[in-house]
């Protein structure tokens, strides 16, 4: 009987009194008690007549409960499906739906609207609050703290994770044992994370950054964590001492650099600092340089794949890429139209193969296809480059390019040049529809202290890329639109200027 996952990542920690857990307080949860927990709510499952590849829907404030109930998901064969907290409770009804959740633990505020939605689609609902209390804790509370782990297969899915939804509707990637474990062990190895490791975790667990990243990596090493319910300046400056690693998203390391408490001395203990999710501006990375001494390791993962590529960890830190395959993750680019593998230094789509690479998506058999080759390959849906050391560069999303006049735009290309202007923060390059050219180039500028200077935009973009990429409009926003993983929604920027040209 063996349950390679839970024994791997949670199983092994039996009998540990190991900190697992560092609340905000300070207080620490041991391996043994999260275990304990995890085990109790394992019972609470099956007490619910939940039976594995059964689906639970969790829609809940980050807790070490919740994170408990996962570990109890895959010790009982449960498929967890972790779901986005900003979703309403109209959306959670797809989700739910699509996936045909056996029961919904959500948030008790909302029980009023999502209890009749779960039941409406023939599944229980239980609450869970930030303090881990409520109608699943209650059920809980009386079961024992030992539980018969589930036999499974490397084979067997272990969750629906859903996509962001930055590109079109969320879609339920099925993610293996196998998948995750993978990565996980993968990761620890080459980010070098021990049982000395304490990582100051301030994601939120919904998504495969905070969640497989972030939380698998801290169990495969048997780390510890700092767990705070989100990401707060204050906090973060506060108990970063006591950390020896942070995972963030590039809005994290722009903060931390906006606050002059953020010193070199304040970062000088730190062994890691890792970002993904989105591109970390290589101005970032070298600020960021400049104010600490540390030089921030840039990763490249998505939700159905778990992580593709790193920046090494002794080697140089490239900015601007997001480094090498990991070891046993094959990736190459290929083009668009005909599939076909492109030289190094060509710009192209990105395909990933590998243990980490999801099993397709739930119930989407058509979408599956489309972007899962047979052969193994997943179309990432993402640009990029590999150069000749085989740096591998993102320069934007598949959805994202532009095609004006029958040129490829690459957004990404003309948003490097509007950065380094005085007077822009930041900027994003998106294509509006146009009689004549069917799209058209906007910038979108996000100003800076004094604003930027039009005419000396324009010439230095006159200087610096050929004529068919200039931008045909500028506009300015006060900041980007941006979902909780920090990326920016260039689908909403798309919308809102839809109509400049016609
Ligand atoms: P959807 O697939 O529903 O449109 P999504 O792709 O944003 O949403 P995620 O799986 O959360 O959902 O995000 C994966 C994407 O994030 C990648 O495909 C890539 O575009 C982007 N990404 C992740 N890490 C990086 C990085 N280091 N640099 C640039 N982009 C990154
Ligand atoms: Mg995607």
């Amino acid at each position: 009987m063996a349950n390679p996952l839970y024994d791997t990542l949670f199983g092994c920690h039996r009998g540990s009194g190991r900190t697992f857990l560092i609340r905000p307080d300070r207080t620490a949860l041991s391996y043994d008690d999260f275990l304990d927990l995890a085990a109790r709510f394992a019972n609470a499952l099956s007490a619910r007549g939940l039976q594995p590849g059964d689906r639970l829907a969790l829609q809940v404030e980050k807790s070490p409960e919740a994170l408990a109930l996962y570990a109890a998901c895959v010790q009982s064969g449960v498929i967890i499906l972790p779901l986005n907290t900003a979703y309403t409770g109209a959306e959670l009804a797809y989700f739910v739906e699509n996936s045909g959740a056996r029961l919904l633990v959500g948030d008790p505020a909302s029980e009023a609207e999502l209890a009749p939605m779960a039941q409406s689609f023939g599944a229980q609902f239980l609450t869970l609050d930030a303090a881990g209390q409520g109608s699943f804790a209650e059920v809980a509370a009386d079961q024992p703290g030992d539980f018969e782990t589930v036999s499974r297969d490397r084979d067997d899915l272990a969750a629906f994770l859903y996509t962001s939804g930055t590109t079109g509707r969320s879609k339920g990637a099925m993610m293996t044992q196998e998948n995750l474990l993978s990565n996980a062990l993968t990761l620890v190895d080459l980010w070098r994370f021990t049982a000395d490791d304490v990582l100051l975790h301030a994601l939120p667990i919904f998504h495969t950054h905070g969640l497989f990243v972030a939380t698998n990596v801290v169990l495969a090493a048997g780390a510890s964590m700092i767990f705070l319910p989100k990401f707060d300046l204050e906090e973060v400056l506060r108990l970063l001492p006591d950390a020896t690693s942070l995972m963030g998203v590039p809005t994290f390391y722009t903060r931390l650099l906006g606050d002059d408490r953020f010193t070199r001395d304040l970062a000088g203990h730190m062994r890691l600092f890792i970002s993904g999710s989105a591109p970390l501006l290589a101005e970032t990375h070298r600020d960021f340089e400049a104010r600490t001494g540390h030089r921030i390791l840039e990763r490249y993962g998505m939700t159905e794949t778990n992580m593709n590529t790193s920046n090494p960890y002794d080697g140089e830190r490239r900015a601007g890429t997001v480094g090498f395959p990991l070891p046993g993750v094959e990736l190459k680019v290929t083009d668009p139209a005909t599939g076909a593998e492109l030289p190094r230094g060509e710009v192209g789509q990105i395909e990933v193969r590998g243990a980490n690479v999801f099993k397709g998506y739930w119930q989407m058999p058509e979408k599956t296809a489309a972007e899962l080759r047979e052969d193994g390959f997943f179309i990432t849906g993402d640009l990029g480059v590999q150069d000749a050391e085989g740096y591998v560069t993102i320069v934007g999303r598949g959805k994202d390019l532009i095609i004006s006049g029958g040129y490829n735009i690459y957004p990404k290309e003309v948003e490097l040049v509007l950065d380094d202007q005085p007077g822009v923060l930041e900027s994003a390059v998106i294509g509006v529809a146009h009689p004549d050219l069917g799209e058209s180039v906007v910038a979108v500028l996000v100003p800076q202290g004094e604003g930027p200077d039009l005419a000396a935009i324009e010439a230095e973009v006159a200087r610096s890329l050929a004529r068919f990429k200039h931008p045909r409009r500028y506009v300015s926003l006060p900041e980007l639109p941006r979902n909780t993983m920090g990326k920016v929604q260039k689908n909403q920027l798309r919308e809102r200027f839809a109509d400049l040209f016609t």
